[in-house]
């Protein structure tokens, strides 16, 4: 590793944990990791060095072939003042199946992982500082040769930079894999949705028979729900499965569903002071959500992603529908959806990534 330090004097101040800057999603860091690779030698040296452009030739593939990858984690300063990831080898692993669809090159896992915790122990000492608070860590993978002719990219740049987010303290159709080629058209409609008042789309897909609408996911992250099954009455946590290969395999989703296994599911709930509930994988219908909320069988819906974290949703504006989620309204007369169970689990999974709690989950990163 090269180290080429921007000296602490001359960096931009951190901005407080609610400063607006944070919501604009532009402000970084001052560093950001590259590592370059090509065909002919492999990966070369990896270098941390001032956050800046990158240029590139504007035959480079990644500009006309969307040859790119990325992964989105959060690195956490924990209550006991350590940072940790977030179970970083499913990230690492995600990166590598994201990689080989684009035709970008592999790499080792572990040694990936240890490049951006070096990275990370760097900046987090002085942008990170505050107990309870997250900065968005993106790394990205591009064919960053000259590559005219449609062919397997021959150089690659990988790097990560950090992100300021809004912080907690401040609280207020795609491919299974994270590839930037399945973005950008989905940005259109996105529009759309602002335009609607809406913050996200719900992704629905046209089941082959019929006109049946499958839920998928919301924007950029995964969809649960809670209902009172319609036979059996029985309270369930619903999230559609990955089997129709139209889910992307998040690692909010997968840690919602072991934790609400491991402790809301059955008698493992004895623990709990909230209704056991069952967990439930399979393909559900939008039509399901709109006669579940007009039977009043519908307890919450959330959203999940590295980004979101676990965010609420209120209302599902569906064709001239408007499917609202149970309301309470707090002393001063403001509404805000039930969360029973998001809160709950939000609760355990924020333990393990500001360290309340000791957990392989946890992964601690020497500063
Ligand atoms: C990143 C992403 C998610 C959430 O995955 P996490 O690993 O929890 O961050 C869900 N859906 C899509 C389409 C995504 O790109």
């Amino acid at each position: 590793m090269v180290y080429n330090l921007v000296p602490e004097k001359v960096q931009k101040p951190v901005p407080p944990v609610d400063d607006p800057v944070r919501s604009t999603q532009k402000a970084t860091t001052a560093h950001m990791l590259q590592v370059p690779w090509t065909a002919e030698k492999g990966w070369g040296t990896p270098l941390i060095q001032a956050y800046g452009k990158i240029a590139l030739h504007p035959t480079a593939s990644v500009l006309h072939y969307a040859t790119e990858a990325f992964e989105g984690m959060k690195v956490y300063r924990g209550y006991d003042g350590r940072i940790r990831l977030f179970r970083p080898n499913l990230n690492c692993a995600r990166l590598q199946a994201s990689n080989a669809r684009v035709a970008l090159p592999p790499f080792d896992p572990d040694a990936l992982l240890n490049l951006i915790c070096a990275f990370l122990a760097v900046e987090c000492k002085r942008w990170l500082p505050d107990p309870g608070t997250n900065l968005y860590v993106r790394r990205a993978m591009i064919g960053s040769g000259e590559a005219l002719g449609i062919t397997v990219p021959t150089e690659a740049l990988f790097f990560v930079f950090a992100a300021l987010f809004p912080q907690p303290a401040a609280r207020g159709r795609r491919l299974q894999c994270k590839v930037g080629a399945s973005y950008g058209p989905a940005l259109m409609a996105h529009g759309m949705a602002r335009e609607q008042g809406c913050s996200q789309t719900l992704w629905l897909l046209d089941a082959a028979q019929g006109q049946d609408q499958l839920v998928t996911e919301a924007g950029a992250s995964n969809f649960f729900v809670v209902w009172r099954d319609r036979a059996s009455r029985a309270l369930q946590l619903v999230t559609p499965s990955l089997d129709l290969g139209v889910v992307l395999p998040g690692v909010t989703r997968q840690s919602v569903l072991n934790s609400a296994r491991d402790r809301l599911q059955g008698s493992s709930s004895s623990s709990s002071r909230l209704e056991p509930l069952s967990v439930v994988e399979r393909p559900s219908f939008m039509d399901e959500i709109v006669l579940a909320q007009s039977e009043g069988r519908l307890v919450e819906c959330f959203v999940t992603g590295t980004a979101v974290f676990i965010t609420p949703v209120a209302e599902i504006k569906y064709r001239h529908d408007r499917v609202s989620m149970p309301m309470t309204v707090n002393a001063e007369g403001h509404e805000s959806p039930v969360l029973v169970y998001s809160s709950a689990i939000k609760g355990w999974i924020e333990d393990i990534v500001y360290g309340r709690v000791e957990h392989e989950w946890g992964y601690v990163i020497d500063e």
